[in-house]
């Protein structure tokens, strides 16, 4: 079925009494690079004045919540690190609550200080790579299975190196229980006003050699949405996802039962949302708009 677009006073404040628990993407929903959107901090007052929960959902893995918190506060945007959720903390507390992590096993990281604090933060034990590159095919031999290591976990690394993906190709290829997981699988990420290689062009060459497939946390996949329905015990029929693109944010929300809505502040252009497959239940001109 075909987004309804919210415009008129009665339709935003219909949609607003009916969700307990907006779940809002950052990037081209609440800001774009370093500016916020005219309206965002009123609404975000608003929907807390009216008891509603807020969490923000990312696929970023680069920071922690404590470090998302900085961004925030910089930027004067109210919020607290409870209402935090990145892809690097969904994976820590998918590792520790989830899977269960045995105390005697470590996680090995290809990743940024993000994935690292929220490991901390889970009480993982977790070991990486000294960043330093090979130099000579025969150093090959000192990349050998490693007993402790009972889970890969790859996200975004600015400093990925040969010797980083060996080392994880190597625990996964003799280990078939060793757990494979990534913080998220977006091909590209938007910066300066372009977009790079992103997380999942990093995990693509990992997984293609291995012949397995990762558990991926963030969205569209699921178990970033089963990981904040365990902590908050959401009701999905009470729940929005809002974001601005339709195969990540939009997907997420319709695969787990949630409601959607669709801000056109970010990469989603109205052509590309009526050309589409992946309809949102509704969609608004702004974040900053949602005023009822
Ligand atoms: N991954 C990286 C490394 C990023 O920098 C970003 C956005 O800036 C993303 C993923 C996408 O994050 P989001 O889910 O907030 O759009
Ligand atoms: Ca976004």
């Amino acid at each position: 079925m075909a987004a309804t677009l919210l415009k008129e006073q009665k339709d935003i404040s219909a949609f607003v009494d009916s969700i307990d628990t907006f779940l809002l993407d950052c990037d081209g929903v609440i800001w774009a690079a370093n500016h916020v959107f005219d309206g965002v901090q009123t609404v975000l007052d608003l929907l807390r004045s009216k008891g509603k929960r807020i969490l923000f959902v990312t696929n970023n893995s680069t920071k922690s919540r404590k470090s998302y918190l900085k961004k925030f506060q910089s930027l004067d945007i109210h919020a607290s690190a409870e209402e935090i959720f990145g892809s690097s903390y969904a994976a820590a507390y998918y590792i520790a609550n989830v899977l269960k992590f045995p105390k005697d096993k470590s996680v090995y990281v290809i990743g940024m200080a993000g994935v690292r604090e929220e490991l901390e933060s889970e009480g993982i034990s977790h070991i990486e790579d000294d960043g330093t590159n090979l130099h000579a095919m025969d150093e090959m031999a000192t990349i050998k299975p490693d007993p402790r290591v009972g889970a890969v976990l790859l996200g975004f690394d600015l400093n990925i190196n040969y010797k980083k993906y060996a080392k994880a190709f190597t625990y996964l290829h003799a280990d078939k229980n060793c757990h494979f997981l990534a913080t998220n699988s977006d091909l590209t990420f938007p910066a300066g006003g372009t977009v790079y290689p992103g997380t999942g062009a990093l995990l693509a060459a990992l997984s293609a050699p291995l012949d397995r497939e990762p558990v991926v946390l963030g969205k569209p996949h699921q178990p970033m949405l089963d990981v904040i329905i365990a902590k908050y015990h959401l009701d999905k029929a009470r729940t929005c996802m809002v974001g601005d693109r339709l195969d990540t944010d939009i997907e997420f929300g319709k695969t787990g039962g949630l409601k959607t809505l669709l801000v056109m502040t970010g990469v989603t252009t109205e052509e590309a949302l009526k050309k589409s497959s992946i309809q949102p239940d509704y969609y608004i001109a702004s974040l900053g708009n949602l005023q009822p």
